[in-house]
């Protein structure tokens, strides 16, 4: 479609879900059901699987992933991050990023093809929802006019219902599923965050699945951007072999001179025999066959297209493949390459030194901190008050006591019994504590003093800290 203005239509292609008037190109892609269609529809099923029970798993009486925000507590796969565990949850990230980076500059986009949620749940609930009622688009798929009336609407029903259940579940992530089952039976009054929570979600899913779609991959995600910085031309990427495919069939053969000029009708020997099938199951809308694109999502249902007309016209399959931009020019496939294996180091690096940090966390963490306002009072009794808050934090799941002492502290006193600290699993709280130091004990006006924290057992943790008095 033309934009009505010549001055504003573009030269050119700007987006394949654009027409040229900059109205939306709607991408209706037909089904091809070939094997990685059936690989991806199978490892999307257990993807989903996963992502339904995971919330259900429990050990030691605990989810296996709880991300209460309330709380500031992540519990991920075993292990609570507490507020105070920002330096392990930034190695999380960073290691999680590389990683990515690493996956990409190997596989290329094969999380996207494969295992984004987006695409997962678009191409394996919500398309075959649709193709359920409105049929297989160019294999007996009706127009929307032709369709009976309540076909539609019951569509978008279905959408509903299906986006309603996975913002439970997605909400069953930050809340546990016991509290989401108990809200569940009660009155959305009683619990009106979670309820906006589910409305907004499922709101969102309805708006990125029945309106927004592909316009996601395309236009929105960040990781899509990215990949021109995160491929090289060693990444696997789903490719068009332009040197067996083309010329394709109806291309004209190049005229040679003015002699010896080919007829119009003349074809060419190249595989391709310009079906456009591939573009036809593309969701994104692109042709393969213009080279690597920043809209391919590596969903390889090209490949199944193009696999099923070789098979048709006796070639062999491989002309839409999973192949490298540098193996498409003759060079060998490498994998392992230095910018990968720097990637893996670094990611392997910080994966082993966030795992030692774990597993070396003691299970009583503790904070001490000067109280704002003047450093130190000298009471009447001429002896010097500090005052400091300590700060315990249980690191077990079970509630344990604790107690507050000073170790070999002479002419040092706490001033209130710290004895009977009761805290909850994975609790934590800030206590005041005064300190009056003799006034002889203080060299330059500091003094250090050693704090200890005395759980069940052996658990103790200290931590010396400088007092301040006066410098004579
Ligand atoms: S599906 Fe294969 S043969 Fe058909 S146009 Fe695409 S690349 Fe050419
Ligand atoms: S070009 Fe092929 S692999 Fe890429 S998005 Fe389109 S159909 Fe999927």
């Amino acid at each position: 479609m033309n934009h009505p203005n010549p001055l504003l239509q573009p030269e050119g292609r700007v987006l394949p879900t654009l027409e040229a008037d900059g109205s939306r190109r709607w991408i209706n892609p037909r089904l091809s059901t070939g094997k990685w269609f059936h690989r991806r529809r199978m490892f999307g099923f257990a993807l989903i699987a996963f992502f339904v029970t995971l919330p259900f798993v429990q050990v030691n009486g605990k989810p296996i992933v709880l991300l209460d925000i309330i709380a500031r507590q992540f519990t991920l796969f075993g292990y609570t991050f507490l507020p105070r565990d920002t330096f392990l949850l930034a190695l999380l990230m960073v290691s999680w990023i590389l990683g990515i980076f690493f996956f990409t500059a190997v596989f290329g986009r094969v999380w996207c093809g494969w295992a984004c949620p987006q695409t997962v749940y678009m191409e394996f609930v919500y398309r075959p929802i649709e193709r359920l009622f409105k049929g297989r688009a160019g294999v007996g798929g009706k127009a929307r006019a032709e369709l009976p009336a309540w076909r539609v609407p019951a569509m978008y029903a279905a959408y509903l219902v299906v986006s309603f259940l996975i913002a439970n579940l997605f909400l069953s992530y930050f809340v546990g599923v016991e509290r989401l089952m108990h809200w569940m039976t009660r009155s959305p009054l009683e619990h009106p965050t979670g309820f906006v929570v589910v409305a907004v979600v499922t709101a969102a899913m309805m708006f990125d699945f029945a309106f927004f779609r592909e316009q996601t991959c395309v236009i929105a995600c960040p990781y899509g951007r990215l990949q021109s910085v995160l491929l090289d031309r060693q990444s696997l990427v789903v490719q068009y072999d332009r040197a067996r495919g083309e010329p394709r069939r109806g291309t004209p053969l190049p005229i040679l001179s003015a002699e010896a000029v080919q007829p119009a009708t003349a074809t060419t020997t190249g595989d391709c025999v310009a079906c456009d099938m591939c573009v036809q199951v593309c969701p994104t809308g692109i042709d393969i066959r213009d080279g690597v694109q920043l809209e391919c999502i590596h969903c390889t249902q090209c490949m199944d297209a193009c696999d099923a007309v070789m098979a048709k016209v006796r070639k062999p399959p491989g002309l839409v493949r999973y192949s490298s931009q540098a193996a498409a020019e003759g060079q060998p496939l490498r994998l392992i390459r230095p910018r990968v294996v720097i990637y893996a180091i670094i990611v392997t690096g910080l994966l082993s030194l966030l795992s030692y940090l774990i597993v070396t966390k003691p299970a009583v963490d503790m904070l001490v901190v000067r109280n704002q306002g003047l450093p130190f009072v000298i009471n009447n009794d001429g002896r010097v008050l500090n005052t400091l808050r300590v700060q315990i934090t249980n690191r077990t799941d079970q509630p344990q006591r604790y107690a507050v002492s000073l170790v070999g502290s002479a002419g040092v006193t706490l001033m209130e019994g710290l004895d009977h600290i009761d805290l909850p699993a994975q609790g934590a709280v800030q206590k005041p504590i005064h300190l009056l130091v003799d006034r002889s004990a203080f060299v330059a006006g500091k003094h250090a003093v050693t704090i200890r924290i005395s759980g069940p057992g052996d658990v103790a943790a200290e931590r010396t800290i400088q007092l301040f008095g006066p410098a004579r």
